[in-house]
């Protein structure tokens, strides 16, 4: 059975076409923009941001980049609203755009369509476009929060090479981890259209195979944070918070180089 009835997806069995960029162009157009934050409800974290766009050049780099991994049901997108919110930067959660595309029925939600349902991974290019695009927006000269992308080393590299190209590096991949049994039971508590029991175990799959290779390839760069994802979650909140501003502290070849003795020790075993 279809979880979703309106939008008749695209043919099975036949290429999938990416649609022309001006069609992606304008649905993105049309994407609900990331939550606005007022100036005088600033957190100190959110001061910080404003405080480094006034410095100017050089300022954007004490900005928030940042991705989300974890599984289904991990609690990636509640953690991410509340980090872009607390920042002041944009949500950016590829699901979310995905959803909003199918519920339209554009050409790119057409397309999408025949992935949410079985739980499959949309194309690589497809993703990577879109997300690409939206990076390129002015509200997101200041940083982000990714959630849902990338979801494989693949796309993590397209990411980089797509952050080189803008000069605004990545500065930490927070992994949220929850075991598999209690992330079934969360998932088979909400109501979304994509989470039935089918879709939830390949969705589940999809994550598990492809999760490995992209911790690992942050982890070599040293942007990777690994949370416990089970507990309340403001102080998961507080937890990722943290996280993040010993991270940041430290300088990237340091994190580099505690990773390599790590994996030395691993190997040397
Ligand atoms: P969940 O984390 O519960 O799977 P999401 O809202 O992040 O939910 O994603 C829903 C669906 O959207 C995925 O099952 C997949 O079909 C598609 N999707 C989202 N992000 C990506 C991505 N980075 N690459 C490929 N497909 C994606």
């Amino acid at each position: 059975m279809s979880p979703r009835q309106p939008c008749r997806s695209a043919e099975p069995g036949r290429r999938v076409v990416r649609p022309p960029p001006p069609t992606v162009r304008a649905e993105r157009h049309s994407l609900a923009p990331g939550p606005q934050v007022s100036c005088s409800a600033a957190s100190p974290e959110l001061r910080w941001t404003r405080e480094a766009e006034r410095r100017g050049p050089g300022g954007a780099d004490r900005a928030l980049r940042i991705v989300l991994i974890g599984p289904p049901g991990a609690g990636k997108g509640t953690q991410a609203v509340r980090l872009a919110a607390r920042f002041g930067v944009p949500h950016i959660a590829t699901g979310d755009i995905f959803r909003s595309n199918v519920d339209r029925c554009t050409p790119l939600g057409r397309v999408a369509k025949r992935y949410l349902d079985g739980g499959e991974l949309v194309p690589d290019d497809i993703v990577i476009d879109i997300v690409s695009e939206r990076l390129a927006e002015p509200d997101c000269r200041h940083g982000f929060v990714l959630d849902g992308f990338p979801r494989s080393a693949p796309q993590a590299s397209a990411l980089s090479r797509r952050l080189d190209e803008l000069g605004t590096p990545l500065h930490a991949a927070i992994s949220l981890e929850v075991q598999e049994e209690e992330l079934f039971q969360r998932l088979a508590a909400r109501a979304r259209a994509d989470d039935t029991e089918q879709t939830i175990r390949n969705r589940l799959r999809v994550f598990a195979a492809s999760n490995h290779p992209l911790l690992r390839y942050y982890e070599q760069r040293g942007l990777l944070a690994r949370i416990d994802g089970v507990g309340n979650p403001d102080d998961l909140t507080e937890l990722v918070v943290a996280r993040l501003k010993d991270l940041m502290a430290r300088p990237i070849t340091e994190r580099r180089r505690s990773t390599e003795v790590a994996l030395a020790s691993i190997v040397g075993r």
